[in-house]
């Protein structure tokens, strides 16, 4: 018979950033759904599915606190600080703590500034990768966003600025992409008409261009257009939030890609 000897214990939770992928849960990583099943409070973004979060449950004894931390309802979506307050709060006592996000959690979606806080608050955190939904959405297109005869690497973007000084230089964007690098444009719906008009200081009319509003899930719209008639096609077509823009020459191969699959639903295994 063992005797417990009294040790002083401090109690210690810790901070998970969880990429919940952008949508499907069949795209979340072996890592992300044990994070998820280990928490006991779960922060959850408004990016993130029913079906992801259903996954987080599913099979649960004890049911991790939910809180919503986004604009789900037609509410206006928490401060970030007080985001960051409560994972802090909760972590100190002693819970483990998933902040389930979006895509990547380091992918926009402030996830860098996140981890900084709770480090400098002394709380340890662990990050698990994402599928960021500009991948999916250039999946969900049948798009290889590095095609070697189209495009010689890839940048991801964000079309949302966080003030008037950083605005980005879409110019500048525009001439990167008609050296043959692929455009990734995240959050740039609402701002369409303003990259567009950058864009074509130094890319062609005819360059192509597409969007992907909720790649990954059932609800999926895929539009393909060119640089000159972007805005005009995501206001026909009510393309709203959350969707990706891509531009670039990689598109080219699009309606080819696009065709039926072949059905193989009648291979004989060998
Ligand atoms: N961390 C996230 C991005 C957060 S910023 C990621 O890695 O995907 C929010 C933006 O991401 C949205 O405005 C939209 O541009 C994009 N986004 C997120 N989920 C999406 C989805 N399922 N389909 C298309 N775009 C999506």
């Amino acid at each position: 018979m063992t005797t417990a000897t009294p040790t002083a214990v401090t109690v210690r939770g810790t901070c998970t950033l969880v990429g919940a992928g952008p949508g499907d849960p069949d795209l979340l990583t072996l890592k992300a759904v044990k994070a998820m099943r280990q928490a006991s409070v779960l922060l959850v973004d408004d990016l993130v599915s029913d079906a992801v979060l259903a996954m987080a449950l599913k099979g649960r004894r004890t049911r991790p606190r939910v809180v919503h931390v986004g604009k789900r309802g037609g509410c206006a979506s928490t401060p970030q600080a007080f985001i960051e307050r409560l994972m802090i709060a909760e972590a100190q006592r002693g819970e483990r703590v998933v902040r389930l996000k979006g895509g990547d959690p380091f992918i926009f979606g402030r996830g860098g500034e996140e981890a900084e806080h709770l480090r400098a608050a002394g709380i340890e955190v662990e990050v698990v990768n994402g599928i960021t939904s500009g991948l999916a959405a250039a999946t969900a297109l049948g798009v290889p966003l590095t095609h070697r005869d189209h495009a010689h690497g890839v940048i991801f973007v964000t079309g949302h600025a966080r003030d008037a000084e950083a605005e980005l230089d879409w110019a500048t964007l525009g001439a990167a992409a008609a050296q043959g690098l692929t455009l990734v444009i995240y959050m740039g719906v609402s701002q369409a008409e303003r990259l567009q008009a950058g864009l074509l200081h130094h890319l062609a009319a005819h360059t192509p261009a597409a969007a992907v509003q909720h790649a990954s899930l059932p609800q999926q719209r895929t539009v393909l257009t060119n640089v000159a008639g972007l805005a005009t096609t995501l206001r026909g077509e009510g393309i709203g939030s959350p969707a990706i823009l891509i531009v670039g020459d990689v598109l080219r191969g699009v309606a080819a890609l696009a065709a039926p699959a072949r059905d193989t639903s009648h291979a004989v295994a060998a």
